[in-house]
Order: C-alpha cells, then structure tokens, then sequence
C-alpha cells in the first residue's frame, strides 16, 4: 500500500515527466498554479473520481466542462460500446454526425454546423473562415478570454488599453499577432473605439459567449448584444465561443440565456466539451451563407481525419439526447448550492472573496475587500490574493474535494451531484476556509 496519499500519483508523474514535457499533456493539469503533485485517476463515476492512490474525489471539474451528466453515465457508456463494437472510424459520411449536427441546429443559433475534433479546431477554423468570407484579416479578441491554442489568439493584453497584440508564447509570428486587436473585456467604449479606428479592417470579433477561463466573469448586460450590432454595422463577423458554455449553461448555451430573448444571433458560434459527452468532438457553424464558404462548396479549406467520428459523436448525441430541462434544473440546483457553501464558509473565516456566475459555471475570486465588488474583466481577475486559492484548494483536495488546479478558472458540476456528494462538499468548506484565512503570500 502507498506511504502518502499521494505516492501512486507520484511514481506515475515521475515516469511522465521523464517522456512527457512538464509530465502532462496540458499544462494546467500538472498543479504549476497551485503547487504540490497532480493526482493520476483512474476510474470516475457519478460526481466522483478515484486516484491512483485510491482516493476518491467529488469533482468540481468535470473534465473542465465536458461531463455534464457526470462520469460513465450509464446510457453514454452502453451507446458509446455499441458504437465502438460496430467499427471505430470509417472516413466516410456516417449517419451520427448528421444526428449530431441537426441536434446542434435545433439548439442553438445556427444553420450549418461542420464537426471537428477540438475546441482549438473550431476556433481556429471559424477564424479562418471569417477571414475567408470577409476578405479582411483583423481580429479583435478579449484580454482573459481563452478560445484554445490558436496562434492568432494565444495573445493577451498588457494593461488594459487596447494594443495590437504581442505574442504570450514564444513559437506565434509577430506578423500573425500583429493581425489580433485586444481589448478589454466587458468594456462598451474600447469596442466602440476599436471599431471607430479599424471597422472596415475587421473580420470578426471572438468572445466567450460568458467568459470562463478566468475565472466565472459574464458579460455586463447588453456587451454581447453591443458586439453583435457594431459587427453587423461595419460588415464584420460576430464570432461567439461557446466551447465551454454551450450545452452546458442551457440547452441552446449561453446564447439561450442571452441573445435569443434580446433578439440578436452571433454570425458563427463554436462548440466544443459538453457536445463530445468527454470524447474529442467539437464544432464550428453558423449563418448558412457564411458556412457555404467552406469547402467543398465553397474555396475556404478545412478538413479532418477523425472529423465526426462515429464514436465521439455517438457520445456526444447520447449527452444531448439526455439533456433535458430537468438535467439543466439539477446543474443549476447544486451550482447555487455549491457557491452557498463556500461563501457561508468563508464568511464565516473572515476570508473577502467575490462569488460569480454565469448561468450554471461558476468560480470564487480571493480578491481582498476595497475591490470585493464584481469582477469584471482580466485586470479585475488579476488581483486575487492566489496564496488563498493554493491553501483552499489543497484543503480541499486533501479532504476529498477536487476543484480546479488554478483560481483562473470556473469550477463545473454534473447532474449526477447527488446530495450526498453535496454534503461531502460541505462537509470539506469550513477547515479549507480556514486554511485560506491562515494563508500567507510565498516569497518568490
Ligand atoms: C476549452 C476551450 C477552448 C479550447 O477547446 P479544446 O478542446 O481544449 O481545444 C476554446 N474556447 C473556450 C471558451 C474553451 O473553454
């Protein structure tokens, strides 16, 4: 038996890292934010994971968005063996792709939906795409907003004021930032002036349909709506990302929690994590005028070896399929309840802490008390007290409950949170509360 509770996980990152970069195979995952060993799971069920040590964990990950039904739902494991049974890849039309795509146009606004296999791939294919229509090459994207590894858009801003964009990572041509506007999130007037200065240069504007990636921050009332009718006025392309809210925060997304009682449509959306019911499948779709531009109808090229597999769409039809209006009731229930019980706590711990929501995704901001109105944008995100967020989140863990290994991201709950899981969460606040309210800043 191990020695520590996390001696298993420990031999398995060693052997990683000595064939693997960093030890994993996306980087938030190897704890660099929150420090100490991630942990290797090896089975998942319901609202819980197992490690390799053993552990069990109610996860408020969920694979970082995908499982909204939580893990090996019954229904997407039985669907999901019958698909693999009957052949794992054809590379040809199959008739689930077409059952998913029509399942997405019923949903959400759009008209066309081509399937790839990454939220990275929609992204960046919508992006190519917008330029293909538009005949323009400028891209203004928010700073905090996260829309997958795209060169393009893997660039920040610096402080606030909108500048054209410098690379975050080494490996993105300046010339390929260079052609990205950032601006402020939640920020009207930066919007307006971008558009003022570029407007017949810009291809599209890309948001997060509610941004999650730094934290739970959504849009201020009307933001999306501003991007949608200042896109339209200058000929450019609203593009909303909705890889990590849609199907997820409602059954038509984020959209269905906005635009579609304010009466606007973005002109494309991306989709990604729910709809692949935790296989790889995601999508891009739209204005069918605009998606007509793809090819083979039309000259903007984009492809995929394992686009619309058989098996990843059979999981993600299955996911949706099952996704009715009480699975969203539930997700929302035990998101209010799981915010209830860490702000109870840590009020009660004297720690100053911002809640935030957008529909059902959720995150605690630790920012200290003059600023503990609402966060609402990168900078405001950017002065959390992140030493609190390390104490919480290893409380947490080592009491059974894990959340995300970073305070930049939104926490993700199923509809398998039973109560028992819920009260488990409970159960584990006050003593991680506490470890918060005793945290130190580390020295560097
Ligand atoms: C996760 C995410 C992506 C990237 O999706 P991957 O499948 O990880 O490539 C893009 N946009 C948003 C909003 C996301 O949350």
């Amino acid at each position: 038996m191990s020695s520590s509770p996390s001696a298993a996980s420990g031999a398995l990152f060693d052997r990683a890292r000595a064939v693997t970069p960093g030890g994993v195979n996306s980087p938030v995952r190897a704890f660099r934010a929150v420090g100490g060993t991630p942990r290797f799971m090896v089975s998942g069920r319901g609202p819980y994971l197992r490690d390799a040590d053993g552990n069990e964990y109610v996860d408020l990950v969920c694979s970082w968005g995908p499982l909204l039904l939580g893990h090996a739902h019954p229904e997407v494991v039985e669907a999901v063996s019958a698909a693999v049974g009957r052949g794992t890849s054809f590379g040809t039309p199959s008739e689930p792709e077409v059952a998913l795509a029509e399942e997405i146009v019923a949903r959400a606004p759009v008209e066309s939906v081509r399937l790839v296999s990454s939220g990275t791939e929609a992204t960046m294919s919508a992006l190519r795409l917008a330029r293909g229509f538009t005949g323009r090459e400028l891209v203004v994207k928010f700073a905090g907003c996260y829309h997958g590894h795209v060169d393009a858009l893997l660039v920040a801003a610096g402080s606030g004021v909108a500048t054209f964009g410098l690379p975050d990572t080494p490996g993105v041509p300046r010339a390929v930032a260079a052609t990205t506007l950032v601006l402020p999130y939640n920020d009207a007037e930066a919007v307006k002036a971008a558009f003022a200065a570029h407007g017949d240069a810009i291809a599209c504007v890309i948001t997060e349909a509610a941004a999650g990636n730094m934290g739970a921050v959504p849009p201020l009332p009307g933001f999306n709506a501003l991007l949608a009718s200042l896109s339209q006025r200058h000929g450019s392309l609203l593009i909303s990302d909705e890889v990590m809210t849609g199907f997820r925060v409602s059954r038509s997304g984020y959209w269905g929690l906005d635009g579609a009682s304010e009466g606007w449509r973005p002109d494309l959306v991306t989709f990604g994590k729910v709809m692949g019911g935790g296989f790889p499948a995601a999508a891009f779709g739209g204005r069918a005028d605009i998606m007509a531009a793809l090819a083979p109808e039309g000259p903007v090229y984009q492809a995929g070896t394992l686009s619309g597999n058989p098996v990843a769409t059979t999981a993600g039809l299955t996911t949706l399929h099952l996704a009715d209006e009480a699975v969203y009731e539930r997700v929302d229930a035990v998101a209010a309840s799981v915010q209830k019980m860490a702000t109870a706590a840590l009020s009660e711990a004297g720690v100053p802490h911002v809640v935030q929501a957008a529909g059902n995704l959720f995150s605690v901001f630790f920012v200290s008390a003059p600023e503990a109105t609402s966060i609402r944008d990168f900078a405001g995100a950017s002065r959390q007290e992140l030493h609190r967020y390390r104490a919480f989140f290893h409380a947490l863990l080592d009491a059974g409950v894990y959340l995300p290994p970073s305070a930049f991201e939104s926490w993700f709950v199923s509809s398998a949170h039973d109560d028992a899981a819920l009260d488990r969460v409970n159960e584990a606040m006050p003593q991680a509360a506490r470890a918060a309210a005793a945290a130190r800043p580390e020295r560097t």
